[in-house]
């Protein structure tokens, strides 16, 4: 139980600054702890209220108490590929995601598994996930726990037992869909989004009902050509508007716009708010003839919360050509703008800035870049669309993006104090080359970026060059004041990819970071006051709860994701522990360590290859498969360095996996579908190659 401290006080202060937080329910709450209901002290759906801000009033870890916070049990799961899950603790039970959308109950006090639900999803399932076999969690409603699978069911378990209650599929399974988003109960309805736009989808959320799993709305975000006609969905009733903002064969794949992450039910004004993502293929001329909007890529939408009817949507970026999705997590908070109280979301997409919108009319109110950005010299206020560079289409020449891809922002989690009214943010600086693809061609159900990746291929020889590059490689926790769109502070980090925030009424603010620290900082001036290094490389967001007066901070660590298995260069290489979830509590007694592996020798590889062969193999290998097991052979340790593997040396055992399947259970799919025996060995002669000039350059000893 919240007992009355100083830290009251420090609310109470905030309140009367911020003028229209009597409104708040949450600040509410926090200030009046007696008749704080027991399910505040839990953390019942994914952004720990339906605000989202993840910004917990308990206060039993603090800024005095924190150095005495350590891990009181975890438990290690049964794979090393990426963590992502906000957990959920409800009456005692703390329910999680793994990899490859498994579901696991623990007793919350004691870690004692109560249950695990495996859904059993396909291994070929991995190739269509752009971002590793990672989930983010579960849903919640009166009894039942709802999962969305990889390959596309949503399910729903009895929270008790885990017994499969429901599951109904929610995408075409021949089409490169998957689920990685947490699923959210709105109004009896499951709602729930979908990936798959690097590959080429055609976006869309759907709302099921909790108790049957029927299908009960669908609105879809990107519209198909006019010869295709209505969907008979929701959103027919402007997908003549959307159509408006396209040009040519532009549904080829789909589209894209994929609401993969950010799904927030907006109670106040009786809405939910989805984050649209980017366009498929990413190049605008390859998509749309470099014509149009686009709508509703790029894009915040708002929906009746009960028909899934559309009410307004602010586009972040017309047009998208980058990859700058808008489906990053979002914020609702009652703030005062120019002594006005406004019902605002705040969101910080791929493109690098921090925009507070009018949740009444989605009209925006500010927007500021938080990141250096190469793209744009900021929005214009008057039409609330941002002022591009020149250049920055990259339609002459190729273009250095920063934010690039994986964005300013990504999906882990930022939170909002009511402590300071401060917005943390786990920012991401890092460049892309974005280079058109002369000759693109779609590949059926594979990586459709329509960019040319190879611009980005890494000098594989040059280790000053590689620690260059690594050094523009950024991750920084920043302090930011939605009210003067200004930076308050910073932390900065070791490359970026580093994990979700946790804010707290204790003055603190958590964070994982990619080296795997686990981070507590004082949220008003951004001294460190606490690190727990967990040796797992760390992505999710942490969460608090208080049970029997205990309050804990639960948190997943495992590294992964899509930035995660295809780039080396940020953080630490190495071959990765299992992950696993770890919760602390002041004083906690648990044993914990993790046995650090190395990577073993590179091997030498007997064989000859003609030149063009090699150039064969070296097109295949960066622009495919790089993208699990690193450009230019370098692994980042969650999938296999391929300059180190004994199959390599083995003409027949390569074909075996590469090209028939033989570890598709795993997620290596087998490729005979796009290329031949031939291109399959041309792949292997590039790869020895590489694995043959660094045992030269880095002999293995005796
Ligand atoms: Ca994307």
């Amino acid at each position: 139980m919240t007992r009355k401290s100083p830290q009251l006080l420090i609310i109470l202060g905030i309140c009367s600054t911020l003028m229209g937080c009597s409104k708040n329910e949450d600040l509410l709450i926090a200030s009046a702890p007696e008749i704080t209901p027991p399910t505040i002290n839990e953390w019942r759906v994914h952004g720990g209220t339906s605000l989202e801000q993840r910004y917990s009033p308990l206060n039993q870890i603090n800024k005095n108490t924190v150095p005495r916070l350590s891990p009181v049990w975890h438990h290690q799961f049964d794979d090393a590929r990426g963590l992502e899950a906000t957990p959920l603790v409800i009456d005692g039970v703390l329910y999680t995601t793994g990899t490859w959308s498994k579901v696991y109950a623990f007793d919350a006090r004691t870690g004692e598994l109560k249950w695990q639900y495996d859904p059993k999803v396909a291994g070929s399932t991995a190739f269509k996930a752009c971002c590793d076999v990672v989930n983010r969690g579960v849903a919640y409603h009166e009894g039942r726990i709802f999962i969305g699978t990889l390959d596309g069911r949503l399910e729903a378990l009895n929270a008790e037992s885990g017994k499969l209650e429901w599951s109904t599929l929610t995408v075409d399974q021949s089409l490169p869909y998957t689920i990685t988003g947490a699923p959210r109960v709105i109004n009896e309805q499951v709602i729930i989004g979908n990936g798959g736009a690097e590959n080429g989808v055609r976006g869309y959320v759907s709302a099921y009902a909790a108790s049957s799993g029927e299908l009960r709305w669908r609105f879809y975000t990107v519209p198909t050509v006019a010869e295709k006609g209505f969907d008979g969905a929701i959103s027919d009733s402007v997908l003549t508007m959307m159509r408006e903002t396209w040009q040519g064969n532009f549904d080829f794949l789909g589209g894209g716009g994929t609401v993969w992450d950010a799904i927030v039910h907006d109670q106040a004004l009786e809405q939910i708010i989805i984050g649209v993502g980017n366009g498929s293929p990413w190049d605008h001329k390859l998509r749309s003839e470099g014509v149009g909007d686009n709508l509703f890529v790029s894009s915040i939408v708002a929906l009746d919360d009960k028909t899934g009817e559309y009410r307004w949507h602010y586009q972040g970026t017309p047009g998208d050509t980058w990859d700058f999705t808008q489906t990053q997590p979002i914020i609702l908070a009652d703030l005062t703008i120019d002594g006005e109280p406004r019902q605002v979301l705040m969101q910080v997409p791929k493109n690098g800035f921090f925009y507070v919108i009018d949740r009444k009319d989605g009209s925006l109110i500010s927007a500021k870049g938080i990141v250096p950005q190469t793209w744009t010299s900021g929005v214009d206020m008057t039409t609330g669309r941002p002022i591009e560079t020149e250049g920055a289409r990259y339609e002459d020449k190729p273009f250095v993006g920063s934010p690039g891809g994986i964005g300013a922002h990504n999906w882990h989690p930022m939170a909002f104090s009511q402590n300071t009214g401060l917005v943390y943010i786990p920012a991401q600086i890092a460049a892309f080359v974005y280079k058109s693809f002369s000759g693109f061609k779609a590949n059926e159900g594979a990586p459709n970026w329509g960019v040319d990746y190879l611009a980005n291929a890494l000098p594989s020889e040059e280790e000053a060059v590689l620690k260059q590059i690594s050094e523009t490689l950024r991750g920084v926790l920043l302090a930011w004041d939605p009210l003067t769109q200004k930076e308050v502070w910073r932390a900065e980090h070791e490359g970026p990819w580093n994990g979700g925030i946790l804010a707290t009424a204790g003055g603190l603010v958590f964070q994982g970071i990619a080296t795997g620290e686990f981070h507590a900082y004082d949220d008003q001036t951004g001294k460190r006051l606490w690190t727990f290094d967990t040796d797992i490389g760390i992505m999710a967001p942490p969460i608090s709860y208080q049970l029997d007066g205990v309050q804990y901070i639960g948190l997943m660590a495992g590294y992964g994701g899509g930035y995660g298995v295809s780039t080396p260069l940020a953080v630490d290489p190495h071959p990765r522990p299992n992950g696993r979830l770890i919760v602390f509590a002041l004083n906690g007694t648990d044993e914990y360590s993790v046995e650090r592996k190395e990577f073993g020798p590179f091997v030498a590889v007997i064989g000859e290859w003609q030149e063009d062969t090699l150039a064969v193999g070296r097109e295949i290998y960066e622009r495919g498969c790089s993208l699990c097991h690193g450009p230019s052979g370098r692994s980042s340790g969650v999938m296999p360095d391929l300059r180190r593997s004994a199959v390599l040396q083995n003409k027949e055992a390569w074909q075996s996996i590469v090209y028939d399947g033989a570890l598709e259970s795993r997620g290596m799919i087998g490729f005979s579908k796009w290329y031949s025996r031939e291109e399959v060995e041309a792949v292997r002669g590039y790869v020895a190659g590489l694995a043959n000039r660094a045992l030269a350059r880095e002999p293995v000893a005796d």
